[in-house]
């Protein structure tokens, strides 16, 4: 007898429906229509299931903590710098323990199940790191978590902020973090770039940089970035999130760097909530948007996941752990509206985050992981368009949260008395798979 059946889900490549049964911890069979039996049935009718959400650029050492000490009242990336440093004096391991651990409950409720946070190393003593290498120990049977030791005042700036790196790694960081736009001056900032990408290297570990986040065109770091990359052969083990400058770029400048991030193999990590509202403050009118070139980049072949980057912190009052709302802002601000880009949009919050996490393939298969969201949504636009409901989240072959369908009763002359979101799928529209 199979553990679980989940029947006639339609699957993110238009594959559907389909059965899919699960053994243990794997995907033990996907076919049109299997005859046996299981534990437990979850029907899928017109849903789709998909593989977990992941959000690849995260700040769990400040999340939930909004209104502490104060709100950022201008609403800038400086203020919220400014805010951060007001807090974190008074931050202690057990608060931020217990607002990470239930940042991880709606998480998971969300069908997130990929998270790497950054966490502050500027100043000791390391709170918000050994906070989160706990959490990291107890969410590990149902989040991959990974860390990112970010020295968020600067890596020179900041007094002992390299040391504090160095001793965060040493006590099980994962990734080497940085904010070369950050430092005091622009070769500050490129050395701050060659000596973190030559810590990563020495160390065989990944590197992502807070990298130009900024409105500012002269902000370059990404192509220091790109070389080093290079230069040290770490390909994909790279990341360069925002790279918000990129949007202010000249032309011909962006078309000259975008074939050397590409070549270099990094990684392209967005964040559209956060981007869209942090950008162009500066600006009178018109006002920049903020976002990275998403097109220009996904054309030259380079993986581009979107992350979330803030839910209820100095930088952003607002945010849920929904990674489905990550990618309809993406599709709003970047702009991205066909229905190939849309569907892209999809799988940057699934698959895309994955790999630049360099974690191993989502895709559901037979043989794969037995992890899956079954969403009230017949396909990945949908899914976008409705921010859909996670009807069921499942990690290792275990359902770990479900939610009811999201249904209204109507009480209209002559017209249905039940509503279902799902039900206003087009009909007509094609679907790029
Ligand atoms: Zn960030």
């Amino acid at each position: 007898m199979l553990d679980i059946i989940i029947r006639q889900a339609n699957l993110p490549d238009g594959q559907g429906p389909v059965d899919i049964a699960i053994q243990g911890d794997k995907i033990a069979e996907i076919a049109p229509r299997i005859d046996a039996t299981a534990r437990e049935e979850i029907d899928a009718t017109g849903r789709l299931v998909c593989p977990p959400f992941t959000d690849p650029h995260f700040h769990m050492d400040a999340t939930l903590s909004l209104g502490l000490p104060r709100m950022n009242v201008s609403g800038t990336l400086l203020e919220g710098i400014a805010l951060w440093g007001e807090l974190k004096p008074l931050l202690t391991p057990e608060a931020v323990i217990e607002r990470a651990l239930r940042y991880c409950d709606l998480a998971v409720s969300q069908g997130l199940l990929a998270i790497r946070s950054h966490v502050d190393v500027s100043t000791a003593p390391l709170v918000g790191v050994e906070a989160l290498l706990e959490v990291r120990k107890q969410v590990a049977p149902y989040i991959d978590l990974q860390l990112v030791a970010f020295p968020q005042d600067g890596l020179y700036r900041a007094e002992k902020a390299e040391e504090n790196l160095i001793r965060s790694l040493d006590m099980g960081v994962d990734v080497v973090g940085g904010i070369p736009h950050f430092e005091r001056t622009m070769a500050d900032g490129a050395r701050s770039v060659t000596r973190l990408a030559e810590i990563a290297a020495d160390r065989g570990l990944m590197l992502d940089l807070h990298c130009d986040e900024s409105d500012d065109p002269m902000s370059r770091h990404v192509e220091t970035l790109a070389y080093e990359t290079t230069r040290l052969g770490l390909g994909g083990r790279v990341t360069a999130s925002h790279v918000t400058a990129m949007h202010s770029y000249d032309n011909y400048y962006a078309s000259k760097l975008i074939p050397l991030i590409a070549e270099s193999g990094m990684n392209v990590v967005p964040n559209p909530l956060i981007n869209i509202t942090l950008q162009g403050r500066s600006d009178t009118y018109p006002r920049r948007r903020g976002l990275t070139r998403v097109p220009e980049l996904r054309a030259a072949g380079v993986n581009v996941a979107f992350g979330q980057d803030c839910t209820m912190d100095p930088w952003y009052s607002l945010g849920s752990a929904d990674m489905l709302e990550v990618a309809h802002m993406g599709v709003h601000a970047v702009p991205m509206t066909s229905r190939e880009a849309m569907d892209w949009a999809f799988t940057s919050v699934t698959q895309n985050g994955a790999k630049a996490m360099g974690l191993p393939d989502p895709t559901i298969r037979p043989g794969g992981p037995a992890s899956m969201v079954v969403l009230q949504a017949k396909d990945p636009i949908e899914a976008v368009r409705m921010k859909a409901t996670r009807l069921a989240v499942l990690k290792h072959g275990k359902v770990l949260s479900r939610t009811a369908p999201r249904l209204a009763t109507l009480s209209l002359p002559g017209r249905p008395e039940t509503l279902d979101p799902a039900d206003y799928a087009p009909v007509s529209a094609e679907n790029p798979t």
